[in-house]
């Protein structure tokens, strides 16, 4: 296996007990992280050097539906109803097993693109084992790291047979999307979290929409919720069940543009810093919110202290009280937490998977840069570059446009319904 030493840049570890940014060198061995500090010996390795650049985590997409892709920006003026009504209800069904395939081929893309290394790409378009098969295969081919989180759009029971039928891959983990206690029968949801337990997978479903169901108490007291367990939005959540699930050591991914312009509710961010906890991210529809990770942590972060100004006794807080630092934070090591790969990404550590962004900026504050980043250099996964000099490698662009732009020719005559 190769070895690199990235040289000279501003490194963004993420690592607990190490400066916000540092001047270091990165060298990589193979897939792994080999060491991270000044100075190192790049005997027998291809030399990079990266003075005025940053280099930090790379960053993870914890809830995607990457199926839609080819239907982006298509809501971007829908109501939660009008998304539910002409997605999911008019255009999903009508997907072929090659929308499924391009859509999330060119969602994983686009993410890598931007920098993001893992996505948790949340399927729940499978209507038949070859759309899940096609999705799987897109995912693969893109080279970026994920979870591929099996779902189904309409059986009640979850067809377990699929999921222990799925095969991941180097870079590719399975786990399951299922409706989960808010939108299951309490009987049903037990039974999916006990299906994930048994079988060690990740179990990841959507929480809005009201107060919290039944389902939830059945799901505490069989004792189900644990570190596996990734609610997305957690709205409705009260600040008791939201202390349970941190208790419990469960991931909340807040998809906070998506949260406040469809109704789904305020991000529960704020309630669960003051719980000592921190959500991880996602940006959930290409159909209608940006795919931008980082501008999910923006916008997280602006929650966080509007939260805090509106609880002040003056007009404003005196006091910052979320950090950018925390907002990159939950864009790597939350997301990384949440898909169950705490110990292999989402921080620049030796032993670590060697997954990385490079950005061609350099500033005052570094945290800052990589927060406010609208370009990305390079991006490495698993110490193979996947976008250098500002392209992506190894993508045959015209083919991957040709695709997407038929299945969107497909598939938007059908939005039209509700
Ligand atoms: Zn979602």
């Amino acid at each position: 296996m190769s070895r690199v030493l990235l040289r000279g840049a501003q490194v963004i570890t993420m690592a607990p007990h190490r400066p916000d940014a540092e001047r270091a060198d990165v060298l990589i061995d193979g897939d792994t992280i080999a060491a991270v500090g000044e100075g190192l010996d790049g005997a027998g390795a291809e030399i990079v050097d990266v003075p005025d650049r940053i280099i930090l985590p790379g960053l993870v997409n914890a809830h995607l539906h990457t199926w839609q892709t080819a239907l982006r920006g298509t809501g971007v003026d829908w109501t939660l109803a009008d998304y539910l009504g002409r997605v999911h209800g008019s255009a999903a069904p009508r997907y072929r097993p090659e929308d499924m395939r391009i859509g999330t081929l060119a969602g994983a893309l686009s993410q890598l693109d931007r920098g993001t290394t893992t996505v948790g790409d949340w399927c729940h378009n499978t209507l038949t084992p070859d759309h899940t098969d096609a999705a799987l295969d897109g995912l693969a081919a893109s080279g970026i790291r994920g979870v591929f989180l099996y779902g189904t759009p309409y059986s009640a029971a979850y067809p377990l047979s699929e999921v222990d039928r799925l095969r991941g891959g180097p870079l590719i983990g399975i786990g399951m999307a299922v409706r989960g206690p808010q939108l299951s029968t309490p009987d049903a949801a037990v039974a999916d979290f006990r299906a994930a337990a048994e079988r060690g997978l990740v179990v990841s479903m959507h929480q809005s929409g009201g107060e919290p169901g039944p389902g939830w108490e059945a799901v505490r007291s069989a004792g189900m919720l644990s570190p596996a367990t990734n609610v997305v939005h957690g709205a409705g959540l009260t600040e008791g069940w939201l202390k349970t699930l941190v208790d419990a050591g469960a991931s909340v991914t807040c998809t906070p543009e998506n949260e406040l312009g469809q109704g789904h509710g305020s991000p529960v961010t704020p309630h669960l810093l003051r719980l000592g906890a921190a959500p991880s991210l996602g940006t959930d529809t290409d159909a209608v919110t940006p795919a931008d990770v980082l501008s999910a942590a923006r916008i997280a972060l602006a929650c966080g202290r509007h939260h805090d100004h509106r609880e002040a006794a003056g007009p404003f807080s005196l006091q910052a009280t979320v950090t950018a630092k925390q907002a990159l934070a939950w864009a790597t090591v939350e997301g990384a937490r949440a898909l169950g790969l705490a110990d292999r990404v989402g921080r620049l550590e030796p032993g670590l998977q060697a997954d990385l962004v490079v950005l061609d900026i350099a500033g005052p504050n570094p945290i800052a840069a990589a927060l406010y980043a609208d370009d990305v250099e390079a991006v490495m996964v698993a110490g193979r570059w996947r976008k250098r000099d500002h392209v992506l490698l190894g993508v045959d662009h015209d083919a991957v446009r040709t695709h997407l732009r038929e299945s969107a020719s497909h598939l938007l005559p059908h939005l039209a319904g509700r």
